[in-house]
């Protein structure tokens, strides 16, 4: 007889099992199905979040601030340490025992919830029907009242430089390299740009990176993003702005990459590459049509505010559907949505998700830009707290960039707070807070911030958006 479950949830992404596990919560009986297999050969739960995304990156992140700051940074504070080496391949190894470890984390709280994983591809058959394909060939047909598709998305290609998985690679191949390139070219600065490019330079790749677009970071606030290029290209990332690339071929174990920028025509070689042009969702090859669910020209999945789809019965969240692709975004999606098919309130607010690069120094921002206000016109202050005059930065050592408030003119209502900075991605969140809670600048102003901490950069923005700055 047919499985028959409340919800089944296809995809155990940050969105999918995020989903999975609330939906139990609330008493629904659920399945997920997910494909992934580890590098270790065996289906793991995650999604691109936990087994090549931001868990990895992170962890890469971490181990190559780590070696450059010993390397680099602590004569400043009278510390002299012998020869500093780094170990690629033990550094790949620890991210990947801390990807097993979270990926397994996921499984163990499946368990603990009664969410089953159907371990397999799911494809929909309509009529509340999805088929499973197991990795071992098996094949079985289960029921739902509510399918939820949480696919994710992958990497989109670029024609002009086909992976060949060696020296070209993606984002996934990228976090795997065992030895360090002498030279790295990276076509794409964006996200994945900057943040991969930042773990290789800091390891001793000399990095360049080829970019489309004009201008550096265009949806970033215009100054902070100068304050970051100025820093990026001072930390030795080589950014070619405006760049088209023409084509991209391996010889003799060197990749040699064309383009095309404001100088003319140009050649460069490098030991790899990587290709971070952007992400595609992946709604291919599931039975969409079958079931009628319609997907725009870009394989995104329109939804409602409730998240259905054109389909009776069938939800889409994360990174298959409109916004950013951010995993916090696909997990906020996943809560909402199971609580609306438990049939409580279904609510996900978009306009209070932060963003963060996570470079050195890192970019973390939420809400409107100033560029975004201007085009809108709407009337604003500004509140700008440099981290120089910061005492907590001043003694880590890390007093690079700034802390921008934006406040509307007329009633003080936070708009954005955008930062270039020391634990920028930590210390957004209090931004996040006060515009959820509505807060005005005063409000910040108002609020007692410890001394010496980071945080009183945002306080003294918050001051400064009144022109009342204690220390600027
Ligand atoms: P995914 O995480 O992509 O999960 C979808 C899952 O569905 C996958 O496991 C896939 O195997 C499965 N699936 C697909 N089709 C089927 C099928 N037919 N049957 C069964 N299973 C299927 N975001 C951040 O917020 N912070 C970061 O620091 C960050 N860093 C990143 C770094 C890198 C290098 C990359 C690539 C991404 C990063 N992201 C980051 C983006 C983040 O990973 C995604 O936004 C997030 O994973 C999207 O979640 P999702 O659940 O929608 O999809
Ligand atoms: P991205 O959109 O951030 O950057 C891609 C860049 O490639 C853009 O600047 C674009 O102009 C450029 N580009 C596109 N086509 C090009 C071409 N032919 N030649 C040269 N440049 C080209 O995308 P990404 O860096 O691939 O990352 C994908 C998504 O994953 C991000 O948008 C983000 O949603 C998510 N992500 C988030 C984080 C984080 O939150 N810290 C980290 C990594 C990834």
């Amino acid at each position: 007889m047919m499985e028959r479950y409340d919800l089944l949830v296809i995809g155990a992404g940050p969105g999918g099992y995020v989903a999975a596990i609330r939906g139990a919560q609330l008493g629904l009986r659920v399945a997920c199905v997910e494909r992934w297999i580890g590098k270790d050969g065996k289906p793991a739960l995650g999604g691109t979040c936990l087994n090549v995304g931001c868990i990895p990156s992170k962890a890469l992140l971490e181990s190559s601030e780590q070696y450059h700051r010993a390397r680099h940074g602590l004569g400043a504070h009278g510390i002299s340490v012998g020869e500093v080496s780094i170990d690629p391949v033990a550094m790949v190894a620890r991210k990947d025992r801390i990807v097993g470890q979270f990926t397994g984390g996921i499984t163990g709280l499946f368990r603990k919830n009664g969410v089953t994983w159907l371990q397999g591809s799911g494809r929909l058959l309509g009529g509340g029907q999805v088929e499973v394909k197991a990795a071992d060939g098996t094949v079985q047909t289960v029921g739902a009242q509510h399918i939820l598709i949480a696919t994710g998305s992958r990497p989109t290609p670029l024609s002009v430089a086909p992976l060949d998985g060696d020296r070209i690679v993606d984002s996934a191949g990228a976090l795997d390299f065992t030895a360090v390139p002498a030279t790295l070219g990276i076509i794409g600065a964006g996200v994945i740009g900057l943040e991969l490019g930042s773990v290789w330079a800091r390891l001793g790749s000399a990095v360049t990176l080829l970019e489309a677009m004009p201008e550096f970071l265009p949806t970033v606030d215009h100054a902070i993003a100068t304050i970051a290029h100025k820093e990026f290209t001072g930390q030795g990332l080589d950014i070619r702005l405006g760049a088209k690339v023409t084509g991209a071929r391996v010889k003799a174990g060197r990749v040699t990459v064309g383009f095309e920028d404001a100088s003319g025509p140009q050649q460069a070689r490098f030991d790899r590459l990587i290709v971070a042009v952007g992400r595609q969702p992946v709604t291919d090859d599931m039975g969409l049509d079958v079931a009628a669910v319609t997907c725009d020209e870009r394989g995104f999945i329109p939804v409602d505010e409730r998240f259905r789809t054109s389909a009776e019965g069938v939800y889409a969240i994360g990174d298959v559907v409109r916004g950013p692709m951010l995993a916090h975004r696909a997990s906020e999606d996943g809560i909402a949505v199971a609580e609306g098919i438990a049939g409580q309130h279904c609510h996900a607010d978009y306009g209070t998700i932060p963003w963060i690069i996570y470079t050195w120094p890192e970019i973390a921002w939420v809400g409107h830009t100033e560029q975004a206000l201007k085009a809108e016109g709407v009337p604003y202050t500004v509140g700008i707290f440099p981290f120089q005059a910061n005492g907590r930065a001043r003694a880590m050592e890390a007093a690079q960039g700034q802390v921008k408030l934006l406040a509307h003119a007329e009633t003080d209502r936070v708009l954005g707070v955008h930062i270039v900075g020391p634990h920028a991605s930590e210390l957004i969140a209090e931004a996040v807070v006060a515009m959820e809670f509505r807060a005005s600048a005063e409000d910040i102003a108002r609020i007692v911030h410890a001394h010496p901490t980071l945080s009183e950069a945002l306080h003294e923005a918050a001051l400064a958006a009144h022109g009342r700055a204690i220390h600027i």
